[in-house]
């Protein structure tokens, strides 16, 4: 139930503009958030890889509605691999990137073209792109897209979400040779008609996820935190004779940060999602929607003030 509002609080211009408005909301987000501008990516990006842990970045940024808005997305990305690459943090670390951001909700052929331009710079820099999936009706456009994507720079992933009927389909045919697939639970609220609403069914789908892309001939990155899932995750790779070089988990920034860094230790590529810009409000409110626990200390810091 909190859960769904989150979610619903998460599209809504109104609260938007409200929450982050609030002096205090800032503090809360540094958790998730390492900051909002290219120094503060850089910083965090320095430090990771230090730890023996890779990143994939992400500006932050998603439903725009406007050209400028677009462009300027394309820009960041831009500005962003020239910084990486002059402070020599480019090698193997990765983008994130998510297609609305970029235009695709009013202009397709933009939105390629933008993510064209911003494979083909991080491509220059010896860096990947992978494209986060983002709510159902965007699945389509998404995979159709990434067909254009691959056509001219085969290593950019994708994010699958298990929550979604469709994907057990999607995951075949996303397993060939090199193809990068992030597996993710999903974050957005979806109607029952296409997506598994109990948790079970959604454990169950990621499980049979995992198997299909640990099988397969791509590179299967696994994005849970769910210590289940990344002990299923070693068992199926191991079982299908994959070295540590041949599949990765991925988590989030600021997310059992000490499970990271273990499974880093252990000798697993672990690569840490990190986003950064002032666009936080969509991306807090889904990761404030994933854990009632993090409702609780955003609410208790207001409380006491
Ligand atoms: C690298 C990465 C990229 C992602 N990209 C996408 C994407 O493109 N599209 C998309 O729809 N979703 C994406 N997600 C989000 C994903 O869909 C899930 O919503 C999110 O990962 C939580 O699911 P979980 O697998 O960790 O399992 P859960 O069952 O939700 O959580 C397992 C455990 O992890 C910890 N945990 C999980 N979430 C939080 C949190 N917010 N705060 C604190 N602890 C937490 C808790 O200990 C929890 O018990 C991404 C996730 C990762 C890690």
């Amino acid at each position: 139930m909190a859960n769904s509002v989150l979610l619903a609080a998460a599209r809504s211009p109104r609260l938007r503009s409200a929450v982050t408005r609030l002096p205090l909301t800032r503090g809360v987000v540094d958790r998730f958030v390492p900051g909002e501008g290219l120094p503060d990516a850089l910083a965090a990006v320095a430090e990771l890889n230090g730890t023996g842990l890779l990143v994939t970045l992400d500006h932050l940024g998603e439903d725009t509605t406007e050209r400028r808005q677009a462009d300027a997305t394309r820009d960041a990305y831009r500005a962003l691999f020239a910084a990486l690459g002059a402070h020599g943090l480019a090698t193997r670390n990765d983008a994130s990137v998510k297609l609305s951001a970029l235009g695709q909700a009013f202009d397709e052929a933009l939105a390629l073209d933008h993510a064209l331009a911003v494979c083909a710079e991080a491509d220059r820099h010896g860096m990947t792109v992978t494209v986060d999936m983002e709510d159902h009706t965007t699945v389509d456009s998404t995979l159709g897209i990434l067909g254009k994507l691959r056509a001219e720079f085969p290593r950019t992933g994708v994010a699958v979400q298990a929550m979604l009927r469709r994907t057990d389909g999607d995951l075949r045919d996303l397993t060939g040779a090199g193809s990068r697939v992030r597996l993710v639970k999903g974050a957005y609220a979806e109607p029952a008609s296409v997506a598994f609403t109990a948790k079970a069914d959604v454990d169950r789908a990621y499980v049979r996820g995992m198997r299909t892309l640990m099988d397969g001939a791509g590179h299967p990155m696994i994005a849970t935190h769910d210590a289940r899932m990344l002990d299923i995750a070693q068992a199926l790779a191991r079982h299908a004779g994959r070295d540590r070089d041949g599949y990765e988990f991925q988590m989030l920034y600021g997310i059992r940060a000490t499970e990271q860094r273990r499974l880093a230790a252990e000798g697993e590529t672990v690569r840490v999602y990190v986003p950064y810009g002032a666009d936080w409000y969509g991306y807090f409110m889904r990761r404030l929607a994933e854990r009632p626990a993090n409702l609780g200390f955003f609410l208790r810091s207001f409380l006491s003030r």
